[in-house]
């Protein structure tokens, strides 16, 4: 069996070109969407990261408000930052760009972030709707699985699904919301004791542990459907998910790529997670 490619840089590529239609809606109703990144310090990963999350916004009509700030900024400046922009009107989306230097507080920072602007996910009210229900935004790269697994009418109701990773991130929301459509979910993390003696149960397999090829074929049930979130820089400069991509795609019945897979629909749902508090916004007024 060759595995069918899951292109997430595809439906990214259409996904965006609907939101243009959806952004230019809202700005006829005289409403432009605003996302207001924070980036905090001077560390080159994440400045590429920010950097593309705004290109991405200009693209469809989003403008962007970016606030770099100092490594040495106080938990108090940062905050306070935070609060201007929950009361910017132009402003629909926060996102505080992580990892945040050691000393800066970070549940603080994401609980200071307005629940209605949280487009990222990671408010400790939207984690806590991945559990009840309740959600306001889903966190963007689960939600980009998701979206992904949908277009492609891949069942989720009654698999067995396994999650590899279990951050606070990407795992956990990952699992829940796999489980709020009804899959049986397992989670499996760096402490799991035989890997593979879950991994091969998987129907629906999701890796997200930032380790280049965990996943080799023998782990890997036949016909199941493989979705890789890893991103890891290899030394030559190469990106690799954490999926050994050749050999696992003569078992899969699906595979995602990376890159041109699950990253391409991070940025896609965090747009449409501000064009949505944007149309909330507009529906308030
Ligand atoms: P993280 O916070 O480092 O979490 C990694 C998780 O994987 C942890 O739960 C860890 O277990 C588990 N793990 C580590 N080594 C393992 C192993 N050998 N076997 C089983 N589980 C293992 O990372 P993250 O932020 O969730 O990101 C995970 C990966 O996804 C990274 O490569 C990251 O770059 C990528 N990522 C991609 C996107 C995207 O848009 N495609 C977005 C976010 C992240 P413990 O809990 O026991 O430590």
């Amino acid at each position: 069996m060759t595995a069918r490619l899951i292109n997430g840089a595809s439906l990214a590529k259409t996904m965006r070109r609907g939101f243009v239609d959806r952004v230019g809606k809202l700005r006829e109703s005289g409403l432009t969407p605003g996302l207001a990144v924070i980036l905090v310090g001077d560390d080159p990963a994440s400045a590429v990261y920010v950097g593309r999350k705004m290109r991405a916004c200009e693209e469809v009509g989003i403008r962007s408000f970016a606030s770099y700030l100092p490594a040495t900024i106080s938990n108090a400046e940062l905050l306070g930052r935070i609060v201007e922009l929950n009361a910017n009107p132009e402003v629909h989306g926060i996102l505080v760009q992580l990892p945040l230097p050691e000393h800066i507080d970070m549940a603080r920072v994401l609980e200071t972030i307005a629940v209605e602007k949280d487009v990222d996910g990671f408010h400790l009210y939207n984690v806590g709707g991945l559990v009840t229900g309740n959600v306001v935004f889903s966190p963007c790269t689960p939600y980009g699985v998701v979206k992904l697994l949908e277009h492609e009418n891949i069942p989720i109701q009654g698999q067995n699904v396994v999650v590899v990773g279990a951050s606070n991130i990407v795992g956990k929301p990952m699992a829940l919301m796999l489980m709020a459509r009804d899959a049986t979910v397992s989670i499996c993390h760096a402490k799991t004791r035989d890997l593979a003696q879950y991994t091969i149960l998987a129907d629906i397999l999701v890796v997200a542990a930032g380790v280049p090829n965990l996943i080799i074929p023998q782990m890997v049930k036949r016909g199941a459907v493989v979705i890789d979130v890893g991103i890891n820089r290899l030394p030559d400069g190469r990106i690799t998910g954490d999926v050994d991509f050749a050999g696992v795609s003569e078992k899969a019945s699906a595979i995602t790529p990376v890159p041109g897979g699950v990253g391409p629909m991070t940025v896609t749902m965090l747009l449409e997670n501000t064009i949505k508090s944007a149309e909330h916004a507009l529906a308030l007024t």
